[in-house]
């Protein structure tokens, strides 16, 4: 590979195993055979395997110099959106490591799985409480599949009300999955174009909101770093006519602690655990995005849910209106 731009310090010219070995060389040395020798079965192995012959330095060699395109906290900054806005300390990626997370088989019996259920109910409450929307699912594995997750929960409802929308107002400072995840879901993306100010007016929201809009998206503070300030106004206009609020909580951690998002009006959030929070993110992924919501949308998250059960936690799937599920099993676990 040549080098290019930008990937100063970084050792890309390795060429593959089979162009380093040579024949004849040797890794290993064995110890002196006790047995006659005797030739492979052709019809087992046919002409045999097409394995370099390499030395035990040019194997660790090679492999120590793959390891080093491995790009992290030591090597450089991650420049990633959003992402950069956190940095995780080692210590909790070698807590998220540990053998009782990293090693949790997801067949295992909730028996056996008591601790872990635990925390993640726990967590759950506790994002329930940093967001003022206390129903949460930790199942989405990144804040565009919470979207995902919102949008299909949006649908649900407006279905259950027995009269399906076709459209989703979004921002023209939105992230690009927020368009991506109402297609998705077979809504059609209508832009609202901010203001003066780079936030959103509610006039132009009041111009676009009709009965057979589902909802609004919403970015806050918005991908300007604004925040929106006339959100509870907006949101009244959306809900007035019938709609839902979806915030998107990618940029939380500007008002995490400060701001109930509940009662400014949204009624479905997600958290990108690995941008505010310090969850693993390894090179754009795996992640996690939690999605909260208010009561009345409670019955729509995906299943299972964690519940607590007297002194026991168990997962509960019986939520007949519930999405379904967005993720295998209950999610990315070392999130
Ligand atoms: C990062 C981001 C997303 C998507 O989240 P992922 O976890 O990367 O899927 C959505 N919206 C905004 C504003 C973001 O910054």
């Amino acid at each position: 590979m040549k080098e290019k731009m930008g990937t100063t310090g970084l050792i890309f010219n390795e060429p593959l195993l089979w162009e380093k070995g040579s024949p004849g060389r040797m890794g290993v040395s064995l110890p002196r055979r006790d047995v006659d020798e005797a030739p492979l079965d052709p019809a087992l192995v046919g002409d045999g395997p097409d394995f370099p012959d390499l030395s035990e330095l040019d194997v660790v060699r090679h492999f120590t110099k793959l390891s080093q395109w491995n790009f992290g906290v030591d090597s450089g900054m991650y420049p990633l959106g959003s992402c950069t806005m956190k940095y995780n300390p080692k210590t909790n990626e070698r807590q998220a490591s540990l053998p009782g997370f990293a090693g949790a088989h997801p067949l295992l019996p909730e028996g056996l799985s008591q601790g872990l259920l635990a925390l993640m109910h726990d967590l759950a409450a506790d994002l329930g409480e940093i967001t003022g929307l206390p129903a949460v699912t930790l199942q989405p594995a990144a804040g565009s599949q919470g979207e995902l997750t919102g949008m299909l929960i949006f649908s649900a409802y407006h279905k259950h009300k027995g009269r399906p929308r076709s459209k989703v107002l979004i921002p023209d400072t939105a992230h690009g999955t927020n368009p991506a995840s109402a297609a998705l879901c077979g809504f059609k993306a209508v832009a609202v174009q901010s203001g003066p100010k780079g936030i959103l007016q509610p006039e132009t929201v009041a111009s676009l909101m009709d009965a057979d809009t589902a909802g609004i998206m919403i970015t806050n503070p918005n991908t300007l770093g604004l925040f929106e300030d006339n959100i509870r106004q907006v949101a009244a206009i959306v809900h007035a006519k019938g709609g839902l609020v979806y915030g998107d909580g990618a940029n939380m951690n500007a008002i995490m602690g400060v701001v109930n998002v509940g009662d400014l009006g949204v009624d479905v959030l997600h958290l990108n655990l690995h941008k505010t929070f310090s969850t693993p993110h390894g090179g754009g992924g795996p992640g996690a995005g939690a999605v909260c919501v208010n009561r009345e949308l409670e019955p729509f998250l995906p299943v299972p849910r964690v519940v607590k059960d007297g002194e026991g936690f168990h997962l509960d799937e019986n939520h007949p209106l519930s999405v379904g599920k967005v993720h295998a099993f209950y999610g990315n676990v070392a999130s």
